[in-house]
């Protein structure tokens, strides 16, 4: 490719409104662009890296004996009120009518759709085990789109699910699976860990680890030990299974109307917790005891057992919208476990409907407004909670825990028998009787895993691919294309280079050597060549673009080195 006709234009200045190193990269180096909130456009170079993530991704799919299919992005309502989840989803679902006013939805993710595919085709034993994969556009209303692509409301993803007879073969299918995504982002060079999480979201009651890319930015907490295999999100490493509820709550409530702030942090402690694990929007008694939770929207486990264990009661998605709409807000107003709008709102519904209320947001930097009693809470309450602290012992024994932050790339999941049932997807087995088919679900985050890699491979100047995922492998600099010399040897090399099998971008644009070389770092091919002013010795310039210095190498050593 010659970078003359490139359309991926670079940004000197960061871009408001990109908080993160990965969302800045990604739109300074010209890979998307915005299209609306977690929307977006990949541009020539961006693509590039998608296709080469969704290769690999493909490649150890089809080695894991998966087989491609295509199922639509638009799914009918009835599959999701089958499953449920077209109530229980939340607004993250988008949904929408034809123009027969029947109602669809924009697929956040397929198992109810894939049961309803293979409901009647899959109906012997004969026919499984089998792995179905995709690889498409998935659509979710976040409450918070951000970070870019990291968190996007049109995203791509790999979603898989397997079909099997017997909860021995669906484990084999688990673990071919498992060890397909640990050669994915071992490939692509991740410093990742693969965590046992919570199934709670999914429906699932069996096993589901995550895939986690340890980075700063990441919104979860991973609790592992490097001297052990015990590696968990902090969900399920952080609840012990017995925890003793205390009696219900009082029923009187009154209400105080001096709001006063505290930190997400300063509660978290008050609670005894880390500030991951604090509630979001909450309601308290007047002895300062937490009376609710407000859920809305499918994954936020960690509440509904931090309320359970508190004997709080959990208010349903419905109590949602009940109170959008006693305050004329509009629907998805109050977003999953939280509000995404107005703290008030909540604020003035515990005043009418439940007394005092904390309300907030579950995030750094983000206050707990709350309108409460001036009390503090009562923390011996919570006494039964304990919580995983680091430094602690490992469960297994072995080492000690360290908490890392870290991004969910991928996720497996066993999940059993819930879609097939709800989808009437049963078959034959040996002994010709109908039973329900054992199903397993695995996503890749695929647009997701390019700020993931971004994240853990840049620098000051710029982005650093890792070969596996660089849109070329090589970038050529003509320094002055001028001079006959430099150009002609950049034109040389730009054919025999690809001619070895190597994808090359050419700068012979009639820039000066500066932009050169600072578009060069922003993009962050993996090396660089530059024909500069030793070409008439045939002589270039190499630079990995993770080495601090070039290096003079002989055109004729070139392949060599
Ligand atoms: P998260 O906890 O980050 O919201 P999730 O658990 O809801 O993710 P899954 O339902 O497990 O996501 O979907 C499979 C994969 O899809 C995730 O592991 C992640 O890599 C990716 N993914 C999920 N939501 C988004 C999003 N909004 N934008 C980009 N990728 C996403
Ligand atoms: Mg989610
Ligand atoms: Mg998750
Ligand atoms: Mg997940």
């Amino acid at each position: 490719m010659r970078q003359q006709f490139l359309f991926s234009p670079t940004l000197r200045d960061v871009p408001q409104g990109a908080d993160i190193a990965s969302h800045q990269l990604m739109l300074r180096a010209g890979l998307i662009r915005q299209s609306a909130a977690g929307v977006y456009s990949y541009l020539p170079l961006g693509h590039k890296v998608l296709r080469k993530i969704e290769s690999i991704v493909r490649e150890e799919m089809d080695a894991a004996s998966g087989q491609e299919v295509l199922l639509p992005a638009m799914q009918p309502a009835e599959v999701w009120q089958a499953s449920g989840r077209y109530d229980n989803y939340g607004p993250a679902l988008m949904r929408f009518k034809d123009r027969h006013q029947r109602d669809f939805v924009l697929g956040p993710t397929h198992e109810e759709n894939i049961a309803a595919l293979v409901k009647d085709e899959m109906n012997t034993y004969k026919r499984m085990p089998a792995i179905l994969y995709q690889i498409q556009t998935k659509y979710r209303d976040e409450a918070r789109p951000r970070f870019g692509v990291l968190r996007a409301r049109e995203f791509i993803m790999k979603d898989a699910y397997s079909f099997d007879t017997s909860y021995e073969a669906q484990n084999e299918s688990y673990w071919a699976m498992y060890r397909a995504y640990e050669r994915i982002f071992t490939r692509l060079g991740l410093n990742y860990r693969a965590v046992q999480a919570d199934a709670g979201a999914m429906g699932g009651q069996g096993e589901t680890h995550e895939f986690t890319v340890l980075s700063d930015v990441g919104e979860d907490t991973i609790v592992y030990s490097d001297e052990s295999d015990f590696a968990a999100n902090i969900e399920i490493a952080a609840i012990p299974d017995t925890v003793s509820k205390p009696e219900p709550v009082a029923e009187e409530m009154t209400m105080v109307d001096t709001p006063k702030e505290r930190t997400i942090e300063e509660v978290a402690a008050k609670l005894g917790i880390r500030h991951e694990q604090c509630l979001k929007t909450v309601a308290f008694d007047a002895d300062g005891r937490l009376v609710a939770v407000l859920m809305r929207g499918d994954h936020d486990v960690n509440e509904v057992k931090v309320a359970n264990a508190l004997g709080a009661e959990v208010l349903e998605p419905a109590s949602a919208g009940q109170i959008e709409e006693a305050f004329g807000a509009e629907p998805g107003f109050i977003g999953p476990a939280g509000l995404s709008g107005d703290v008030e709102v909540l604020a003035d519904y515990a005043v009418r409907g439940m007394a005092g209320a904390v309300c907030g947001a579950n995030e750094n930097g983000r206050h707990y407004q709350n309108a409460v009693p001036e009390k503090d809470f009562p923390v011996g309450e919570y006494a039964d909670l304990r919580f995983i602290q680091e430094g602690e012992p490992s469960p297994d024994g072995r080492g000690t825990v360290r908490f890392a932050k870290g991004i969910e790339v991928g996720h497996v999941f066993k999940l059993g028998t819930k879609y097939s049932e709800a989808l009437g997807a049963t078959f034959l087995d040996e002994n010709g009787k109908a039973r329900p088919i054992i199903m397993g679900s695995y996503g890749v985050g695929v647009s997701r895993t390019i700020a993931a890699v971004i994240e853990q491979n840049h620098d000051e100047s710029g982005i650093c691919w890792p070969k596996a995922a660089a849109p070329f492998d090589l970038h050529l600099l003509v320094i002055n294309p001028k001079q006959e010399d430099q150009q002609q040897l950049g034109e040389e090399l730009y054919d025999s280079l690809q001619k070895s099998g190597w994808s090359v971008l050419l700068d012979d644009r009639r820039e000066r050597p500066g932009v050169k070389f600072k578009d060069a770092d922003l993009y962050g091919l993996p090396v660089r060549i530059a024909s500069g002013k030793k070409a008439g010795e045939q002589i270039v310039e190499v630079k990995a673009r993770t080495a601090e210095e070039n290096v003079e190498v002989a055109v004729s050593d070139l392949p060599q080195y």
